[in-house]
């Protein structure tokens, strides 16, 4: 039995809930520029403009991390992947959940103060690549921003969590955009992208001002298909690195994730996402660096004109984003200052940039990647290695599309001289038919880059020295899944783990201090915090996203309800109750299995990877969604109706009749029958 709320939204979910109000003094510019100041706060998405996820708090610490517990948790009656960082103001803790509803809660005891659900249509969920995920507010003054999953933008009042105003950023309602990631507030301008890159939308970013939703500017980060206009000067040279005769041009480089801000130079850096479709020889068929494609952007908030770019895959074909995290750190190099921007974008290399210019520094490995053999230091461009052409073969490709490194924050701590990166070591089949595959098991095929230094799929947490360009120390982690890093002055690092621990480290050593289990997995970011003097460690728990959706169930996922929770630790807390076991599945008794159509089945195996297998899993299973192995009689004899005409829109099944055809769905019924006789279950299903 699911305890109460478990099973859909908290009872009072209109929008601006209040049970109590919460106070707070206004954030400022002066309060964020000064973060440091007052660590018991967690004020902008990175802790600070820098987001280098550094807490200066050092109560907990590695004399006494074991003795670690739990001081709260909160039950967002969720059932999908949670992904936010919180944000601490004075006591108050805010958070978002799926669908994009935002939490107001006690920090010190959980306790809900207001929550605001934006009521989302579920018929969105056959638009979205990620599932309804969401990863956090900014705050500034006395306003709440979140963006929601269909385009728009909403300040809320913070004390008590009423919408003050709502803007529309999407450009053009009938492509497939959404968002998910975090705005953050920059002279008093809230930034916000979007996503939907796989769904050849245009990326760009806005910019309003934070009291009354008026745009500001925009920045698209690629010129429009042809004959489109150039709305900025800088899109007239960007076009000439495009096949401006294609189709297909003028779409990708999202603004997804990350951004970082420079109050000295004044200058907002932005990651930007992949190309759509993914291989260059169909969006740009005569070649070109298609910019700003997988680029960091340094643009001046004022008016968003770009003052530098870095491309860190020029012509992306492999959904390389550089929407990865972004960190600023100050770092003598060669016995000079450097102010200098990190990051390990999904292409498997390190960059130190300096951000007063976007010069190069260094650029090394984290992971394995066999599609560039290194990063040439003068001209700032990847020497390829020719394995990554998949113009007409396949190929095996690392890293993957989910990246050496994905959206899950990294941490820098100035007193270890580390960065913290969940990363992983995963290839990925490319194919010139169409578009990709998703391959398991690729290591025992006869490919390009199948070579005896490909390593074994593999998660971990790497510590690495950004002025030595090298590995300090990496744990392994049962799954490649996992969650965003937090370091602190406590000498430590947290982590959770897709497979539902929460991990406390020596930052300096990677020793495994504590492990808290949670039963559910973490993909989401710790942070620190502190309430009357009593530091606390904060996570939300609840697997989920892209590369979990594709995935069969970890231990925790496959064991326990995927329940969502915000959890807060503290020393001497208690123990985590874990959450209720999933039921038993069974095949239903009705079912025959005899008579499958074995060539629909075929067809329809692509079919249901392409449409199906994002969220319901390439094997037909995940944690987070039913499994289709295991469908109701029911289901199986509404299957049509389900699928085509939206039956199950209001549980976020969205009608696909504008993708499939009914011999389509026929042949993905066919295909999710064999996935049914191969779990080799079939045998024995008399017992339902
Ligand atoms: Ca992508």
């Amino acid at each position: 039995m699911a305890p109460a709320g478990l099973n859909g939204p908290p009872s009072s979910s209109a929008p601006g809930t209040a049970v109590s109000e919460a106070r707070v003094a206004p954030v400022t510019e002066e309060r964020i520029r000064a973060a440091d100041e007052e660590p018991q706060n967690w004020l902008s998405h990175g802790r600070n403009y820098s987001e280098d996820r550094f807490s200066p708090l050092a109560e907990i610490n590695t004399g006494n991390v074991a003795r670690l517990g739990l001081s709260w948790e909160f039950h967002t009656g969720t059932l999908r992947g949670l992904e936010a960082t919180p944000l601490v103001v004075d006591g108050i803790l805010y958070a978002t959940t799926t669908w994009s509803r935002v939490l107001a809660l006690r920090a010190d005891t959980g306790e809900l103060i207001w929550q605001y659900d934006p009521q989302i249509s579920r018929k969105i969920a056959n638009r979205i690549c990620c599932g309804p995920v969401n990863r956090g507010v900014a705050i500034w003054n006395d306003k709440v921003y979140a963006a929601t999953l269909d385009g728009y933008l909403v300040a809320l009042d913070a004390a008590s969590g009423e919408p003050v105003w709502r803007v529309d950023t999407l450009v053009d309602r009938s492509r497939w955009y959404s968002i998910t990631g975090a705005p953050r507030v920059v002279r008093g301008k809230v930034i916000i992208g979007n996503g939907g890159a796989e769904f050849n939308v245009r990326g760009y970013l806005s910019a309003y001002d934070a009291a009354t939703g008026e745009l500001a500017w925009r920045f698209f980060t690629v010129p429009a298909g042809p004959g489109g206009p150039f709305e900025h000067s800088e899109l007239e040279w960007a076009a000439e690195t495009w096949d401006r005769q294609s189709n297909w041009s003028g779409a990708g480089g999202t603004v997804w994730d990350s951004m970082a801000y420079d109050a000295e130079l004044n200058l907002l850096y932005v990651g930007t996402g992949n190309g759509s479709p993914w291989p260059r020889s169909l969006r740009s068929p005569s070649g070109g660096d298609n910019l700003f494609l997988s680029s960091i952007l340094a643009l001046r908030p004022e008016d968003g004109r770009l003052i530098w770019h870095y491309q860190t895959t020029p012509g992306d074909s492999w959904d390389y984003t550089a929407t990865q995290h972004m960190i600023l750190a100050d770092l003598e190099i060669a016995g000079d200052p450097k102010r200098v921007l990190l990051q390990a974008p999904k292409n498997g290399f390190f960059y130190v940039l300096d951000r007063e210019t976007g010069e190069l520094l260094s650029a090394e490995k984290y992971v394995h990647a066999n599609w560039a053999e290194r990063i040439d230091l003068e001209t700032g461009r990847p020497v390829e290695t020719g394995i990554g052409d998949y113009t007409d073969r396949d190929t095996y490709v690392f890293p993957s599309p989910a990246g050496g490194h994905n959206w899950h924050p990294m941490a820098y701590s100035p007193e270890s001289g580390l960065v913290y990166i969940p990363a992983r070591d995963i290839g990925w089949v490319f194919s010139p038919r169409g578009d990709t595959i998703f391959t398991y098991g690729a290591k025992s095929l006869d490919l390009p880059g199948n070579d005896p230094a490909v390593p074994e799929t593999s998660g971990y947490l790497k510590a690495w020295d950004p002025l030595r360009q090298r590995l300090a120390w990496q744990i392994s982690l049962p799954t490649i899944w996992n969650g965003g890093a937090l370091a602190t002055a406590g000498g430590l690092v947290f982590q959770g783990t897709g497979t539902g621990y929460l991990y406390a480290m020596d930052a300096a050593t990677g020793e495994l201090l504590k492990e808290i289990f949670l039963g559910t997995g973490v993909v989401a970011p710790p942070i620190s915090y502190a309430v009357g003097g009593e530091q606390y460690i904060a996570v939300l728990a609840g697997w989920g996203g892209p590369t979990a959706m594709a995935m069969q169930g970890e231990e925790a996922a496959a064991t326990y309800v995927n329940a969502g929770r915000v959890l807060a630790f503290k020393l001497d807390g208690g123990a985590v109750d874990t959450p209720p076991l999933r039921p038993a599945r069974r095949i239903a008794a009705t079912l025959s299995l005899d008579s499958i159509d074995r060539d629909a089945a075929e067809h329809g195996r692509m079919l249901y990877v392409r449409n199906c297998g994002w969220c319901h899993g390439v094997y037909g299973s995940t944690p987070m969604l039913p499994d289709l192995r295991y469908m109701s009689a029911e289901v199986h004899q509404l299957f049509d109706e389900i699928v085509l005409e939206g039956l199950y829109e209001a549980k976020g099944m969205a009608s696909f009749a504008e993708h499939l055809s009914k011999p389509d769905v026929d042949a993905i019924y066919a295909y999710i029958l064999t996935m049914t006789e191969e779990a080799g279950l079939g045998r024995g299903r008399s017992d339902e």
